[in-house]
């Protein structure tokens, strides 16, 4: 049985070799995170090198989905390790220090975005080291802030920083993340994840990037700051798709308000047939045991019944004891939880257009037909998404006509992307088609389907052609 919830793998030092890639696939990985917070554009070209040598091998498609670093926070630079406690005293200043310690409870340090410290009111927390240190700011000056632990903590050079009371409204993209988008473009991956958006301004600007180094990778944007929770519904109308990065979202919201949230940016994402990913320490048990804690198997669970389109691995499958044997626990589990899947939620959304009712409409009639598989022809990708938002139980084969459209849909719930070359004539295109997918095994004469297009093609959202197949109309098309 093939799952209709996709799996993102992190490639790391523990996945970085084409045997394991390999294996990550066979085992359901279908799209690989390159993490460009870690590695140099001469690592991430030579795995993406061994993917593209694995999907030719396999003729299969596999996303490449380039994750940029992104404005984080971080320390500078410390003339040692810090042993923190509560009550001790942190001043935060503007020109580039090495850290010190001044006397027995003050320590003085920078951080690598100092314009920040000048937004910071007093009242306000700073979390430090991933959100384990906490501190709440006494006094700020703008060019100085002074902050009070309340708790104690080892804090080394270059360690994160959040800050979740102040809207820091840094520039998303670095100079850094220019050449890592320029660099992608060139090597054609099939996405871009923005970290820390804050506002859908941040994400129009990346597509401009983008456009200027002639790139149509689809853009995901993580949601990992509290102004990206509060600007949800403009993010997700200007974005391709959507990570709920809880990671990072963990610390600048309360941590016990990550499950609603997670749920409520799925439930909208899913409305407006964006797909959506759910990220970070699904796994993380097994970056150093055999086993899944049951805890970690629910939440993957939990995330597949909430909608989520995809789940996604970090240190797990980058830096783990054996990222075949996460992948492995996480399709079992996924292909588990889809048995008791909310199936055929043929009315549940609103129709925003045309498309929007052929999708559901045809979806509807395929179970009505009880058809093995619905063909959607997909211009853009975006009808074989709004196809997959009825999250029907029956197979969609997305027909794409380039390799980056067949690509973008590698994160897209239950969508099986091919490949066939488009053609003006329907019936021509039809028939080319359904001989592509019959030589490939991928249909059969003796069962039902449901095919949809646009017509005539290349007008966007024009989906308005259903036809049933059955076996006269299959060798119909395949004698042509
Ligand atoms: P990261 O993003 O792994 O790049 O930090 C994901 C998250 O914050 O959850
Ligand atoms: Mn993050």
């Amino acid at each position: 049985m093939i799952k209709k919830t996709k799996i993102l793998a992190t490639i790391g030092p523990a996945s970085d070799k084409e045997e394991v890639i390999e294996n990550l696939v066979l085992a359901g990985v279908n799209a690989f995170r390159m993490n460009f917070s870690h590695g140099d554009h001469a690592y991430h070209k030579s795995n993406l090198d061994k993917i593209r040598n694995i999907e030719a091998k396999k003729g299969i498609r596999i996303g490449v989905f380039q994750d940029i670093s992104g404005p984080k926070v971080r320390v500078g630079k410390l003339d040692g390790m810090f042993e923190l406690h509560s009550g001790d005293k942190l001043i935060f200043v503007k020109e580039k220090i090495d850290g010190e310690q001044i006397d027995e409870k003050t320590y003085k340090i920078c951080i690598n975005h100092p314009e920040i410290l000048s937004l910071i009111k007093e009242g306000e927390y700073i979390y430090l080291c991933d959100g384990s240190i906490r501190a709440k700011v006494v006094f700020a000056s703008g060019d100085s802030v002074e902050a009070v632990l309340e708790n104690s903590g080892i804090l080394t050079s270059n360690k994160g920083v959040n800050f979740p009371n102040t809207k820091i409204n840094i520039d998303v993209i670095t100079q850094k993340d220019m050449k890592d988008l320029e660099w992608g473009a060139k090597n054609g991956v099939n996405f871009v994840a923005v970290s820390f958006v804050q506002h859908a301004n941040d994400v129009l600007r990346v597509r401009e990037i983008l456009k200027g180094f002639n790139s149509t990778a689809k853009i995901y944007a993580k949601i990992e700051k509290f102004d990206a929770v509060e600007n949800i519904d403009e993010i997700i109308a200007v974005s391709d798709g959507i990570m709920v990065a809880r990671g990072d979202l963990g610390i600048e919201v309360p941590y016990y308000e990550v499950p609603n949230i997670q749920k409520m940016i799925i439930k909208k994402a899913n409305e407006q047939a964006k797909p959506v990913i759910t990220a970070t320490q699904m796994m993380l048990s097994m970056t150093q045991n055999d086993r899944a804690t049951r805890a970690e198997i629910s939440d993957v669970a939990n995330a597949v019944l909430d909608g989520t389109d995809a789940v996604m691995l970090s240190e797990e499958s980058a830096v783990g004891k054996d990222p075949v044997a996460v992948v492995k626990a996480m399709t079992s589990t996924i292909i588990e939880v889809e048995k008791i899947y909310p199936y055929n939620k043929f009315d549940n959304y609103e129709f925003y257009d045309e498309t929007d009712m052929v999708a559901s409409s045809s979806c509807l009639l395929a179970t009505r037909l009880k058809a093995k598989g619905i063909l959607s022809i997909t211009g853009s990708g975006k009808s074989a998404i709004k196809m997959a938002r009825s999250r029907t139980d029956i197979k969609i084969l997305a027909i794409a006509h380039d390799e980056q459209t067949a690509h973008s849909l590698t994160l897209a719930w239950g969508v099986i992307p091919v490949l066939v070359k488009p053609k003006n004539a329907v019936t021509l295109l039809v028939s080319d088609i359904i001989k592509d997918l019959y030589n490939k095994g991928a249909i059969s004469d003796e069962l039902t389907y449901v095919i949809t297009a646009g017509f005539p093609t290349g007008v966007a959202g024009s989906t308005n052609y259903i036809r049933i197949l059955k076996k006269d109309q299959i060798r119909y098309y395949l004698d042509i």
